[in-house]
């Protein structure tokens, strides 16, 4: 038997919540699915407003509208994420300045991310990689200090928390201006194609809903708020049918086994794996006190790119499909004849050495220890 990397499910109603949004005669969107989703997040993790958009990136590309990007403006990205992350706010004209990981974990490094910030920088781009909180106390203190806007691109971390040095915790997304989710079908709650934006500052909030309707106040006259709706500002279409959110609303009201479910096979991965790790055959994942662990990713970091290249095989050759994860943006084709190059060690390092194992909902647990054994078999 062969065991896939991912492999999206169901869990509760999704496909009967399809069936009585069709029935119902509405299926476009911003109908009762995509306002209970709305509502149950922002009850849940205690965001100010919750948009529904079609994926993480659209939501990101609505951050950069809000953030009112112009050409010149400068935009600190990891280098270590996903094309998205910086490409929302190029398609604005920003400049794209990349900065480097933290030696123990893959998340951006907030002393490298003050050394960075110029006259000309308008927002900071914390990504939270695997689900495990940035830094955010040092990252909105330097927001602060500089008078910048923080969008968290918390595409991979629904459900986790950072607890501030005064004891308070908050859910990521919650802290800085905006949040933007996925629910992705690789993510740990799917819809196949789906995200968030959050929205953390009231004024941002009427805006952010024109953006979402292709720059019309069309939310506003719906709320019969206004009695015409017309064209008020740019935006696109940002917005999920009811397909989408019915699907999504079933797997939000099962978000607590879910992440049962996805701790559950991370712990057993964990201690299954924690002897070879002392014995000096990789690294597995640190979690800074701060952060909360929501089991959004299981990955272990290798001694070297040959080594992971031949890891890869093997587990292949045994029915495991494991991918290694981002090559530095600062050295893709797109960026790097555009711009001077500069020396980002670590994210260069991780796209080297960083492999991910198979980890979804349906995973048994003897598959884990299938590839327990295989791991140990390689390092034997
Ligand atoms: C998955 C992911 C995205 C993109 O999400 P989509 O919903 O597919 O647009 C963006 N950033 C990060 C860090 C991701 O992991």
């Amino acid at each position: 038997m062969k065991i896939p990397f991912n492999k999206p499910f169901i869990i509760g109603n999704e496909l009967q919540y399809i069936q009585d949004a069709v029935v119902s005669g509405k299926i476009s969107g911003d109908g009762i699915f995509t306002k209970r989703c709305q509502a149950l997040l922002e009850e849940k993790y205690g965001f100010l407003k919750v948009l529904l958009t079609t994926s993480c990136t659209d939501a990101l590309e609505m951050a950069a509208i809000l953030c009112d990007i112009k050409p010149g403006d400068e935009v600190i990205i990891p280098s270590y994420t996903f094309v998205s992350t910086a490409n929302a706010f190029v398609l604005r004209g920003a400049k794209i300045v990349f900065v480097d990981s933290c030696e123990d974990n893959p998340n951006v490094d907030p002393q490298k991310i003050e050394a960075a910030i110029t006259q000309n920088t308008k927002v900071i781009v914390p990504v939270h990689y695997a689900g495990v909180a940035c830094d955010m106390e040092s990252i909105m203190s330097l927001a602060h200090k500089h008078n910048l806007y923080v969008v968290e691109d918390a595409a991979q971390a629904i459900d986790s928390y950072f607890t501030f040095s005064d004891g308070s915790k908050k859910a990521l997304g919650s802290i800085g201006h905006f949040g933007a989710f996925s629910f992705h079908e690789t993510k740990n709650i799917i819809a196949g194609e789906g995200g968030i934006l959050t929205i953390n500052n009231p004024s941002f909030i009427e805006r952010a809903e024109i953006i979402r309707e292709k720059g019309t106040n069309r939310s506003a006259f719906f709320r019969n708020e206004i009695d015409k709706y017309g064209w008020v500002d740019i935006g696109s279409s940002f917005l999920p049918s009811e397909l989408i959110s019915a699907f999504l609303l079933a797997q939000l009201e099962n978000i607590e086994k879910i992440q049962r479910k996805r701790k559950e096979i991370w712990e057993r991965y964990y201690s299954g794996l924690k002897d070879l790790e002392r014995e000096g055959c990789f690294l597995l994942p640190k979690l800074p006190n701060y952060a909360t662990n929501n089991a959004h990713m299981f990955y272990i970091l290798c001694q070297s790119l040959s080594e992971r290249g031949e890891l890869i095989e093997h587990l292949k050759t045994n029915g495991i499909h494991s991918v290694f994860h981002y090559l530095s943006l600062h050295k893709s084709p797109f960026f790097e004849n555009k711009h001077e190059r500069n020396e980002l060690t670590m994210a260069d390092q991780y796209s080297d050495i960083l492999i991910r194992l198979p980890l979804f909902y349906e995973l048994k647990m003897e598959e884990i220890d299938k590839i327990i054994r295989c791991l140990k078999d390689f390092y034997s």
